[in-house]
């Protein structure tokens, strides 16, 4: 049932929706909105609804700031929370952005992805599909409603209080989270005190991108009503894993088929599959800035966490950035292991789908896959294997893809500058701050 205009707006009408968010995204990856409310909705399925542009970081010139909202209707969704004092309904329309001359405005990351994927239409596909698996942490709020450090929780997370707290608060978020139309895989609690993962099925990528952004927004309101706040960042607590975000990716092709299936090969995985993978492993220093794009994302990518540190590829074992996972058939992907939830998924997406198709169009054959754990290789093992190491910092990162024309050009000039410009300030930021690991270690030794 494709949605249209009238039906939207009877929908609305019967299920006593007082207002409509238009979401949309903005460099950063934080979703943004402008709330209308009944009366407006009409005008703004017309695609006549405009905002200020100029009011958003990074977003446009101020000579530039009208914008229009292009509201796609398939992702109309009413929430099922109430606004208290009528008890009216709360709708959302994801939108994509229009210039004042209504071209798709460049610095859009939800328009970009689809610049991506009609590239990716050129070379034979029908989609490109993304399975996210995001962690996050439940915290404990204090009187005054901030966010606490304290888990009370020192490790062992199977039966302490606040676990429980946590676990019924998740049984929450996937009964929200399946009223709204996510087919939900799994659920469970992670490895760090107060960390969980939920997984839900697969979509094509630009409603995969809407579908984490909903996710991001739904996990923290219902975490407001049980008193806790979740948390996106990388990595929030020294000596526990961090938050990840594995990207299970696949390309099917014009039938419909998984193409990154082939039976008739040994490992069962496509020329295309292997050539995808090429394409990742050759630019993932370039991307990794996009995919792991704060100061804390590199506190997660260190060893000891399962999560990667070197840029290599296996069917084995969890330990390089990239693992093919044993399902075969219609399951077929690849899983990127790097991704963190504080990537904006719509930039990370073009920027991981641009790498592998670079590697499907110039035939890049990947390294040998690598079945042993890479942590207990030495460096000269390494080396010999080809396994080089992801790059260590934020600064590292930003050089790597500055100098990367290809993955520039997977999110264009506009939103490349300006992520880099926002990013190298960022950067300049922390590097002058005094830490307290500083002052432990050194006020006292020198
Ligand atoms: P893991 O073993 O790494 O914990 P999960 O089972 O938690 O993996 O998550 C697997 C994810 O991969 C799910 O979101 C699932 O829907 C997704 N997935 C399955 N098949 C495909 C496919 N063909 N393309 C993309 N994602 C897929
Ligand atoms: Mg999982
Ligand atoms: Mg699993
Ligand atoms: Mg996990
Ligand atoms: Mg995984």
């Amino acid at each position: 049932t494709k949605w249209t205009k009238d039906r939207i707006i009877a929908d609305a009408h019967e299920n006593n929706v007082h207002f409509i968010r238009l979401m949309f995204t903005d460099i950063r990856g934080t979703i943004k909105n402008v709330e209308i409310p009944l009366t407006q909705l009409e005008k703004a399925l017309e695609n006549n609804m405009t905002f200020d542009g100029s009011s958003i970081e990074g977003f446009v010139r101020i000579e530039e700031s009208d914008m229009y909202l292009i509201p796609d209707y398939d992702s109309w969704m009413i929430f099922n929370w109430d606004v208290p004092s009528d008890g009216g309904r709360i709708a959302c329309l994801i939108c994509d952005v229009d210039t004042t001359k209504r071209e798709p405005f460049l610095g859009d990351p939800r328009g970009n992805l689809r610049r991506v994927l009609d590239k990716m239409e050129d070379l034979g596909f029908s989609s490109f599909n993304l399975g996210p698996e995001p962690e996050f942490f439940l915290l404990k709020l204090d009187e005054d409603g901030r966010p606490t450090m304290d888990l009370n929780d020192d490790g062992g997370y199977f039966d302490f209080a606040p676990t429980d707290l946590g676990e019924n608060c998740r049984r929450d978020i996937v009964l929200e989270l399946e009223r709204l139309d996510f087919e939900i895989e799994a659920s469970h609690h992670e490895v760090a005190p107060g960390q969980h993962e939920i997984d839900w099925k697969y979509n094509d990528a630009i409603r995969a991108c809407d579908k984490i952004q909903l996710f991001k927004l739904i996990v923290k309101t219902v975490a407001r009503r049980h008193n806790l706040y979740a948390t996106f960042m990388p990595k929030p607590i020294y000596g526990e894993s961090g938050s990840g975000m594995h990207f299970n990716v696949s390309l099917f092709d014009k039938d419909g088929k998984n193409a990154f299936y082939d039976e008739s090969t040994q490992d069962q995985l496509s020329k295309n599959a292997h050539y995808f993978i090429g394409g990742l492993i050759k630019h993932a220093s370039a991307y990794t800035a996009i995919c792991n794009p704060l100061v804390n994302s590199y506190k997660r990518l260190v060893e000891g966490y399962e999560a990667p540190v070197y840029i290599a590829w296996s069917e084995r074992n969890r330990s390089p950035l990239i693992r093919i996972p044993s399902s075969r058939g219609n399951s077929t992907r690849v899983e990127l292991r790097s991704v963190d939830p504080s990537a904006n998924p719509y930039l990370a997406l073009a920027v991981i789908l641009q790498a592998g198709l670079d590697g499907i169009e110039n035939k890049i054959e990947p390294p040998m896959p690598i079945d042993r754990n890479i942590y207990t290789m030495t460096p000269e093992e390494r080396i010999a294997e080809g396994v080089f190491d992801l790059p260590s910092s934020l600064s590292e990162a930003i050089a790597e893809f500055e100098a990367s024309p290809i993955m520039k050009d997977a999110l264009g000039p506009h939103i490349s500058d300006n992520f880099i410009a926002e990013k190298t300030m960022e950067f300049e930021s922390y590097k002058k701050q005094v830490t307290q690991w500083e002052l432990n270690k050194y006020l006292m030794m020198y």
